[in-house]
């Protein structure tokens, strides 16, 4: 058996092509939705983060702003920036890319960002509105692998639904919105006991974790949906060969290109899953995606703008 391969940069042209509408309605009503983001330094993976982000809004006919201070900004300073982006009016999403530099104190960075521009779904408001299943701008990659689910067809009503990993940025919001979706909702860590043996009782299984193909087949129920989050560089050669053995193409790729990205997923796992995202081109195009989704959705919100059928708020 060979797992169907859930297909995040499809689903992702099908949200923008949907967003395109609503921003195209947005226009007529003389608005154009506007993306600060804020990069602190010159940290080389932020960059690219944040030029992704700057592309998308670019593609979509979003405005976007890219702030860039100096590593050597103070947290009063970048508080007094964070207050100015919350007070324009031609910015109705901000996100502060992390991580940030250690003298500053990431907390109250994120806390300063006005709750209805917080389009990163960070703020302890928003997460709050999450936690009673009011409407809210959610975290974007738990919001994305909903709308993969949503869109994949996968039922979670009534599904046991487990989620490794409990952070603040994936593994509880997931896990809250999987419940909201009336899954029947584990969540594990590190600290859990016998994990192979809880992940096999999923019908989905979310693996958010940072640990290179931790998730091996005996994780797995046959036929479950497998949603694989992680995402991890990896330059170790004898690591690589031990996780793609069976796969050349992989390692021809890190041999051309010195290293390769793996998920938390084995990809064994295909042979056991009913369905798995790949990595890359499963979650991370939808992370990107909501990310705009919720830019728009705040413009909205923000304007009093009431749109039917909007993108993945159903
Ligand atoms: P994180 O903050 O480091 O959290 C990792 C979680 O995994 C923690 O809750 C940790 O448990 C748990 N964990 C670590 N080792 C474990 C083990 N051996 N067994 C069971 N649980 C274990 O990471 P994150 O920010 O949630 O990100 C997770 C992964 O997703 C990373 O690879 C990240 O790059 C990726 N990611 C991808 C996207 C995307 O767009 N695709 C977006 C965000 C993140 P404890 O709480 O007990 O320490």
């Amino acid at each position: 058996m060979s797992a169907r391969t859930l297909n995040g940069n499809a689903i992702r042209d099908q949200i923008y092509a949907e967003l395109a509408g609503e921003i195209a309605a947005l226009a007529a009503a003389g608005i154009r939705p506007g993306l600060a983001a804020v990069r602190v330094g010159d940290d080389p993976a932020s960059k690219l983060y944040v030029t992704s982000k700057i592309a998308a809004c670019e593609k979509l006919g979003l405005a976007s702003f890219h702030v860039t201070p100096p590593a050597t900004i103070s947290t009063d300073e970048l508080l007094a920036l964070v207050g100015e982006l919350n007070a324009r009016d031609d910015v109705d999403g901000i996100l502060v890319q992390m991580p940030l530099p250690r003298h500053i104190d990431s907390k109250r960075i994120l806390d300063a960002v006005s709750p209805e521009k917080d389009v990163d779904g960070f703020h302890p408001v928003n997460v709050g509105h999450l936690v009673a299943g009011r409407p809210t701008l959610v975290a974007c990659t738990p919001a994305g692998v909903m709308e993969i689910l949503r869109r994949s067809g996968i039922a979670t009503e009534g599904a046991n639904a487990v989620v490794i990993g409990r952070s603040d940025i994936v593994g509880k919001p997931m896990a809250l919105l999987l419940l909201h979706a009336n899954a029947t909702v584990t969540i594990c860590h590190s600290k859990s006991r016998d994990l192979p043996g809880i992940a096999r009782r999923a019908d989905i299984l979310v693996a958010a974790i940072g640990r290179a193909a931790m998730v091996t087949p005996d994780f797995v129920k046959p036929g479950a949906a497998v949603i694989d989050v992680g995402q991890i560089v990896v330059r170790d050669s004898g690591e690589a060969e031990r996780i793609f053995a069976k796969f050349p193409a992989k390692l021809e790729s890190l041999r051309a290109k010195g290293s390769v990205l793996v998920g938390d997923v084995h990809p064994e796992v295909a042979e056991v899953a009913g369905a798995l995202t790949p990595v890359p081109g499963g979650v991370g195009p939808l992370t990107i995606a909501m990310l705009m989704s919720n830019t728009v959705r705040a413009a909205r919100v923000r304007r009093g703008v009431e749109l039917v059928g909007v993108v993945g708020r159903a």
